[in-house]
Formats: structure tokens, sequence, C-alpha cells
């Protein structure tokens, strides 16, 4: 009799399974076969009654018996056991019961430790993907290919573990995966976990049936997200601004890992101080404040980026008037006009402090906005804000460079481009956006207000009509969407599906949608003029200098 989807899950797996019950290395092993025939791969301990109520217990035995056999004294050692199941194993790896994935059983998989270490690697960007089944020589293999012979000085570091001692290794692949193999992995680092942990006697051949591969979505419901590097900190997509957001995502995973920015100085270094190379790329327009995302940056120290605090310098509203005047959008549609209004008023550090605090209340009167527009389910319209499509090319910067602390390139070039990637990107882009929508109006000690008056109000509810008349087009994708994102868990592939079907949606609607969408330019023009009007008002004008803008 052959059912279908066999007991044993996989068919790699069952396949194994017959193999290991009939291996002379578990000879004796109590209880194989089960009384239809089938194996009885499982002996758990917690059996009340029935033929095989002491399985658990005699294979437990056959362990111990097996470990003195080996020389393994169950008296004195405390891992006995897991060391038995580890030695006997006849092929070192074993199929995933799930997906069939073969995994090493060995402790050659690098962790959330490794991994936390490797993200702080300066030259780790987007193109650098990570995986929790990638055997730890392959991916060393895969980082010295990306980045050169570097990676050999930060080996020592990213697996130090305080029980094993790195000795001195020669800077080559070769060396060092022969180190990795022989010594390292033997040890059991704390930086590397096993394709599947041990776990006699419950299991026939002492392992857990799921590998490593499947681990996280039976047992614990982490999400891969937590396992990925990415460049762009997912604060700059918790506001919803418009421009390339992958070109800048891409530049700034340049700024990080090309070695023709580790040496440029912190824009402010001339001022004097102390300014630590290598530079961060920083925004020179806040996204916060309504600046789109735009491929150029300013190479600050850590310091100076850290001490920026979502508000503009002089300095930095001459550099964004300098690439407007180029032909470059920086501002986004909802902040047009309180910019345009005030942006020559900004001439120091005083007046540039206050129109960040205006264009903070700006952003907040939008956030404000999309929430009512969240409110009434009108997602589709929403993810026509994001800009996916950006996501659909490939980008390369000609000639880049840095020139007076500034990232400059002759062209940028784009290709299309249909990846996995790309969908990831998307998916990531619409989670974080929704998400912090959602949060954003949780947050209670929020300082900024919102700006409101009669003819602000008509313009949104006009635009929140015509939604609700443009309901029958997008009723099914609004609960869709609705409901993918209001779960707590998001399912990361119910997700990409969305983020690989939507932007054809989108640019189907992409009329009604703009016209929708006027009336909210239309409120947030007069959202504009109302703070212009405030440009002299104590909430503005008294600040600290250096005071924070959230
Ligand atoms: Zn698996
Ligand atoms: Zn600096």
């Amino acid at each position: 009799m052959i059912k279908k989807k066999p007991k044993y899950g996989d068919d790699a797996f069952l396949k194994y399974a017959k193999v290991i019950v009939e291996h002379p290395n578990y000879i004796g092993m109590p209880d194989p076969i089960g009384e239809r025939g089938e194996i009885q791969w499982e002996a758990p301990s917690n059996r009340k009654s029935g033929k095989f109520k002491d399985t658990h217990h005699r294979r437990r035995e056959w362990w111990r018996q097996k470990a003195i056999s080996l020389g393994i004294d169950p008296a004195s050692d405390s891992t006995w056991i897991s060391k038995t199941a580890k030695m006997i194993h006849p092929f070192g790896s074993k199929p995933c019961k799930t997906c069939g994935k073969e995994l090493n059983i060995a402790y050659c998989y690098p962790n959330e430790h490794f991994f936390k270490r490797l993200k702080k690697l300066a030259y780790i960007d987007d193109t650098f993907e990570v995986s929790e089944v990638e055997h730890i020589c392959d991916l060393i293999a895969r980082m010295e290919k990306h980045f050169g012979n570097r990676i050999f000085a930060d080996l020592p570091n990213l697996l130090a573990t305080s029980s094993i001692n790195i000795p001195p290794v020669e800077n080559s692949l070769k060396s060092w995966q022969h180190f990795l193999t022989r010594t390292y992995i033997p040890q059991e680092p704390r930086m590397l976990s096993p394709g599947a942990m041990s776990n006699p006697p419950d299991r026939f051949d002492g392992f857990h049936s799921f590998n490593r591969c499947c681990r996280a979505t039976s047992d614990t419901g982490r999400s891969k997200e937590n396992l990925k590097t990415y460049v762009t900190d997912r604060r700059v997509f918790e506001y919803w601004v418009d421009g390339d957001w992958v070109a800048a995502d891409r530049l700034m995973g340049q700024v990080r890992s090309n070695a023709i920015f580790e040496k440029e100085e912190c824009f402010n270094a001339q001022q004097g101080g102390v300014h630590p190379i290598p530079c961060q790329a920083d925004h020179i327009g806040p996204i916060s404040l309504g600046f789109t995302h735009r491929p150029q940056f300013q190479l600050l120290c850590k310091i100076c980026n850290s001490g920026k605090n979502n508000r503009m310098y002089a300095s930095d509203v001459a550099l964004l008037k300098e690439s407007e005047a180029g032909g470059e959008k920086v501002i986004s549609w909802f902040a047009t006009q309180i910019w345009d209004l005030r942006k020559n008023s900004a001439t120091n550090t005083e007046t540039s402090i206050r129109l960040s605090k205006l264009l903070r209340d700006n952003r907040h009167t939008y956030m404000s906005l999309l929430k009512r527009i969240l409110d009434e389910n009108h997602h589709t319209f929403l993810a026509s804000l994001l800009y996916l499509e950006a996501a659909d090319f490939d980008l390369e910067f000609v000639k880049l460079r840095a020139e007076n602390h500034i990232t400059k390139y002759d062209q940028l070039l784009r290709s299309s481009r249909t990846t996995k990637y790309a969908v990831e990107q998307k998916s990531r882009r619409i989670r974080i956006a929704f998400s912090s929508l959602a949060e954003y109006h949780r947050k209670e000690n929020r300082s900024a207000y919102v700006i409101s008056n009669a003819r602000i109000e008509e313009e949104i509810a006009r635009g929140l009509a015509e939604l609700q008349t443009a309901k029958s087009i997008t009723l099914d994708l609004d609960k869709q969407i609705g409901k993918i994102l209001e779960d707590k868990n998001i399912s990361e592939e119910d997700l990409r599906t969305l983020a690989s079907t939507l932007p054809k949606v989108l640019t189907s609607h992409s009329k009604t949608f703009a016209s929708i969408r006027t009336h909210f330019e239309n409120a947030m023009t007069e959202v504009g003029n109302e703070l212009n009007k405030m440009w002299d008002d104590d909430r503005y004008v008294r600040s600290a200098p250096d005071e924070i803008i959230e």
C-alpha cells in the first residue's frame, strides 16, 4: 500500500528512514517496526499503555550500551547520549522531514550571533544576502568573492568565542576552510548551529526530524526577515515620501562598501574637532521631514550624523536648492508648498531649524491624513503612494566618486529586472510603511500638531468621497491587503505574492488615483499656506540650538 503523502513527510526522508533502520550502526535498536509493519521512528517518553509503552526507556538503554562500547562514559559525561548519536551517524547529514533538504548534523551553519557580528562590517551591503542554512565554508567563500581579501582580517573577530582560541591562520580561503572543518566546527562553537539538533532517544537516529531549514516555521515562528541584512534602515521607510528609494538604497550600500569612500572625510571636518572615518551616508534633506529618496548623499562621520537628528542646517538647505536648480525633485508632493514658500528664508542655523520644525508639523498633518485614509480601508490607494515600481530596475552608477564630501556620478544606468530580491524589497516597503502608519498614531508623546481649517477639511472630504466611489474597483484588493497586514505575524509569502502583483493593478488605476490625489494635494497646499503664516510664531522661533526634532 502506497499513500500519496506518507507519514514520514518528504520522500527523501522516508528513504533515509528506511536506510537508517537497516543500517548496522543501529542493530539491536528496540522495536524498530510497529504492529502494522511501519517504521517506529518516534519513541515518545509519555506513552502510558500499549505494546510499545516502554520503547523510549528501552531505547535509552540501547544508547547507553552503545556509548559504553564507544568508550563514552554515561556516568561522567552529561552529553554522552548526543555525543553517541553524532558519532554513530553513518552519513553526517540527513534530509529534513518537512522539505527534504539535506543538512549536516555538525555545527557548521551560521546563527544569529554570527549574523549580528557580520552586519556590523562596513562592507556588507544589500547585494549580500545571508542564509541560516549555508555552510560556513560556503559563506566565507562567497564573502571572499564579493569583498576580497579584507575579509580574512575580520574572520577572527567574527568567529571568536570565549571557549575557542583562534590561532593565526594564513590569509587564504583554503587555510580558513581547513581550520573551520578540522578545528572550529568540531568544537561546536557558539557562533554556529547544527543542521539538525540531537534528541535521542526520541527519534530513531537520535536527531530532530525537522532540520534547521524548517525549524524556523515549525517551532519558533521566527520570520526570515530577522536573518536578512539590509542597507537601508527601516526608519526611512516609515515615512511615505516620494522618490527612487531603490537607487538611494543602492547608493547607500556603495557608500558603505565601496573602497573609494573609505578615506573620505566628514563634510564638517574643516570646522575642526573629531570626525572619525569611514563616513556614513546622510540624506541631505531628512526623509522624516518629507524630502525625497534620492541617490545623493553627504558624507558625515558617525558623530555628526547622529547629532543631526532630523533637522537641517543652512548648508543642507543650500545643497538641496542647488540640486533642485539642477532639475531634481527634492521634496515630496505633500510638502512642496511650505518648502517652496520658505526655502529662501532658511539662511542660518536658527531659520533652518525653524523650517525643519514647520516641515515636521507638515509631515504630522500628512501622516494624520494617511491614517484617516487607512481607517476607511483604502489600502490600494495608499499603496499607490509607495512607488513600488522603483524596485523593477537594476542600477549602475557610472564614475561614482565623492566631490566636496558629496556623492557624485556621471550617469545612472537603469535596466529592467524581475528578481526575487525586487519582490522582497517591495514587500519590505509595503510592510514597513503600513505597519508604521498604524504605529505612528499609537505613540502618545508627539509634540507636533495637525494643521486644519475649513478649506483643508473640504478638500479631504472630497478626496475621501472619490475614494468611496472608486471602491467598486478597489474593494477586493483593499480587503486582501488589509487582511495580510492586520495579521500580527504577517505572512511573508502572502506579502510577496501581493508585492509582485500589486504594481500592475496600480498602473491600471493610475488615472483614477491621480485625480483623487489632486484633492489631497490641494489640502496639503492649504496646510503649507497655514504653516507659512506661522513662520514668526513662538512655536517655531524659539529653539535650543541642539533641539531634537522628532
Ligand atoms: Zn526543511
Ligand atoms: Zn563629522
